[in-house]
């Protein structure tokens, strides 16, 4: 049997794999180099299976081979009937609620695995292990390949327009992330963000449908600090993830542990200790009284803000970096609720600089580069206040990428705390 992979990243290879173990012994590989990629008919005339990786975009190919699969099907079909999957989509927050639900499910006994667009690939995971549950973070595209999955609860965290390069509107967009309905049987639970988009599209859903409010309006229990679900309920001052989205990150987790195990009454001790990702809103130090939190993977607008909203006031604000074309007065509003100062730094300081000077109440500063960007942060930062690196823009200018920028951030800070504490033995002796 001739199987042919398109697109030869991580899942490409995973996906090789797993053919082989098919029992697939003569397998072509195309990646970008090979200039005969996006001829079609080659593919159906000469193979028996054709996997086209995520980052291969369908509709650019003449016509879709008819024979083409993923890594994610290919994947699917190998894992054993028994365990279950919760398959989490959306723009922001999924890595955050895959990590969440298979923290919370392993201290519930389960043996899950958090994998897919996340470190492991679901490939990996099936063939590495039994696992009892496989919760997958799938993207748009990974989505919108899918003809062959099925799981017992999908989980839509929000949409915003994102990939726009690849989609018309973000109609289509919807459509993709929502094909994962289809999926799911009358005895699976969806949960998505309340909004009227997301609930329109999923309305031909006739299984069980939770909607999670962004604000978390529904629940009115939290300003108590219980995160009260309808026969169980947490104390929220038990989790350690920062900012308001984290909530709602871990209403979804806990809404698809209860669809997997069924929980009841006071489940604290489930979220005690758990731990987010690195560089979303990570807490990184506290020095003299001020907090210091790297949310590097706040890489556009859109998740600056989340984490914006997420905060109290008193947040001394470090914008910059590779300037994507952003439109920096969508934070304005925000700003003046929370920050006490805003420091801009980086191929896109000048222009945030002049962008909200003069209409944002708090000081604005501009510097270099990070490390000068820390240091006034440190400066000015009062005690209670937190000093938050969410960027809003690429990496680029001066990182490799944005684990490298927020591994950085923690460097400088870790430095600025060393001095800190010798200054203050020195101080004591
Ligand atoms: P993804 O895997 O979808 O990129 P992550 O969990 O890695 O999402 O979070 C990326 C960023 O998105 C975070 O740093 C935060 O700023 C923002 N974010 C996380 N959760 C949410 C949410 N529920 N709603 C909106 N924005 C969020």
């Amino acid at each position: 049997m001739k199987a042919a992979v398109i697109g030869y990243g991580k899942s490409g290879k995973a996906a090789e794999n797993i053919l082989r173990l098919d029992g697939f012994t003569d397998i072509d590989i195309f990646d970008d180099g090979n200039a005969g990629m996006l001829n079609t008919a080659q593919f159906e005339d000469n193979y028996d299976c054709v996997v086209v990786s995520p980052g291969i975009d369908l509709k650019k190919m003449a016509k879709a081979p008819k024979n083409f699969t993923s890594e994610i099907e290919l994947a699917h079909a190998k894992k054993s009937a028994g365990s279950a999957v919760v398959a989490v989509t959306g723009t922001n927050g999924k890595s955050t609620v895959t990590t969440l639900t298979a923290q919370i499910l392993k201290k519930c006994g389960v043996q899950a695995v958090a994998c897919g667009n996340i470190g492991l690939t679901y490939a990996e995971a099936v063939t590495g292990f039994d696992f009892g549950a496989y919760i997958v973070e799938l993207s748009s595209f990974q989505t919108g390949m899918l003809n062959k999955f099925s799981a017992d609860c999908v989980i839509v965290t929000n949409l915003a327009e994102d990939h726009m390069d690849r989609y018309a509107d973000i109609d289509e967009y919807a459509d993709d992330k929502i094909r994962l309905l289809n999926f799911l049987d009358e005895n699976g639970r969806l949960i998505i963000e309340n909004c009227k988009y997301l609930a329109e599209k999923s309305a031909v859903y006739k299984g069980e449908t939770i909607m999670v409010d962004p604000e978390l309006s529904g629940m009115p229990n939290l300003s108590e600090g219980v995160l009260d679900f309808n026969g169980f309920y947490v104390s929220v001052a038990s989790f350690l993830l920062k900012g308001r989205h984290n909530i709602v990150n871990l209403a979804f987790a806990l809404l698809a542990v209860d669809k997997l195990v069924g929980l009841k009454g006071d489940v604290t001790y489930l979220i005690e200790d758990l731990h987010g990702l690195e560089h979303r809103c990570e807490h990184v130090a506290l020095i003299k009284a001020v907090e210091y939190i790297n949310d590097s993977k706040g890489t556009n607008l859109h998740s600056t803000l989340t984490a914006l909203k997420g905060f109290d006031k008193g947040v001394v604000i470090i914008l910059g970096g590779k300037d994507k074309n952003g439109d920096f007065t969508l934070l304005i509003e925000e700003l003046n609720e929370k920050a006490a100062a805003v420091i801009a730094y980086g191929h896109a300081g000048e222009k945030i600089y002049k962008t909200i000077k003069g209409s944002v109440r708090a000081d604005v500063y501009k510097t270099a580069d990070l490390e000068a960007a820390v240091l006034k942060g440190f400066e000015v930062a009062r005690p209670g206040q937190k000093v938050v690196l969410s960027p809003g823009c690429a990496s680029f200018d001066e990182h490799r990428n944005f684990e490298h920028r927020g591994t950085h951030f923690k460097e400088i800070v870790g430095k600025i705390k060393a001095e800190e504490n010798e200054r203050t033995e020195r101080q004591q002796a």
